[in-house]
Parts: C-alpha cells; structure tokens; sequence
C-alpha cells in the first residue's frame, strides 16, 4: 500500500517536473507570455534612421571617384559659394539616393530647378539634390528611400547651362529643430572620395 502511493507520488512529481519543462522550451510559449515584437513607426515623422559610418555613395550611377572635382568653394556670383559639389553626367543619367533617409521636400526653385531634400541619420543630416531632369515616378515626400534608391535624373533645371547637365549635391548639418531649407553645409567631396 505504500509504495503504492509512493509510486503515484512519484509519477505525479516526474509528470510536474516534465510539464515545467515543456512549458519553459523555446518555441513552446504561450503568446500571452511573449513580449509583443516591436513595430515599425508608422510616420516618417517617427522614423528613427540608424546613424551610418560608412561612407556615401556618389549619387550619379556610371561616375568613378576619381571622376568628381572639389567644386565646393567656387565662387557663384553676389558674393555667394557653391558650398556643393557638381557631378557631371548625361541628361538621363539616373540620381541615387547617396545615403537611406526620407524624403522630406520635394521643390521646385528658381536657382536649383527641381529639387529633393532627403533627411537622414535621425535628423542630423539633410542631402539636397538638385537642377534634376525627372523625379523618379512616384516618388513622395515622406517616402523613406534606401542608400542607391533611383530618385530622380540629372538634368539642368533652374540656373544650371543646358550644356552642361548635372547634379548639384549638398549635404547640410542640421541643427534640431531645423527645417529642410536650412542648415550648415559641408563639403561632399571628401565624403564621396574616401576609400
Ligand atoms: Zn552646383
């Protein structure tokens, strides 16, 4: 009679023991006891951008480092400065997304012709694209786009020469709060030509 009882005692332990382990498993969790995944934010507004060392891409598909010129410090008449660098390329030739960020304006300006702001790297980083031929079909504010991401193509709107079509690239350090019109600019070049 005892060890009756003893062996249904030591059924029931063997059988808690075994219930505790299945439900410990991986893969054996009941939803309820998994945290919920975490969710994309749903705005751009809302997008935090993961904060990139390497370097950019040259935003002009076919055009080699070795290809760009510091154009940076020229001089651009009433006492302004280029403070970007000109790509030359075919009209046609597609723009890419120098670095994943979202497109916050799309402008059409008397100087830059068609234009794209892209702001990137949690807000600290605004690239502005311009004198575009095309905007890629599509293509919206508040659309994230991906580093190569086809944006656009090179043209020669605004006050760049037919002759000479280009993409007019800028990138500006951004204080927070500021707005995609504003600013520091820095130089592209060395960003686009280091190894
Ligand atoms: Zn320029």
């Amino acid at each position: 009679m005892i060890r009756k009882i003893a062996i249904v005692l030591l059924l029931a332990v063997v059988g808690y023991v075994a219930w505790v382990v299945a439900l410990n498993l991986p893969g054996n969790k009941t939803p309820s006891s998994s945290p919920p995944a975490p969710k994309m934010a749903a705005g751009p507004a809302k997008t935090i951008e993961i904060v990139r060392s390497g370097p950019l891409v040259i935003p002009v598909t076919g055009v080699a480092a070795s290809q760009l010129a510091d154009t940076f410090d020229d001089a651009r008449g009433e006492g302004r400065v280029h403070d970007a660098i000109d790509i030359m390329a075919p009209r046609g030739t597609p723009v890419i997304a120098a670095a994943t960020g979202t497109v916050e304006k799309l402008f059409d300006s008397k100087l830059g012709g068609k234009t794209i702001y892209i702001r990137r790297d949690g807000g600290q980083w605004v690239d502005y694209y311009a004198h575009l031929d095309t905007y890629s079909p599509g293509l919206a504010e508040g659309q994230k786009v991906p580093q190569g991401h086809m944006i656009g193509t090179v043209g020669s709107t605004g006050d760049a020469s037919p002759e000479a079509p280009h993409l007019h690239y800028a990138i500006n350090a951004m204080a927070p709060g500021e707005r995609w019109y504003q600013g520091k600019a820095i130089n592209p070049y060395p960003l686009l030509t280091q190894k």
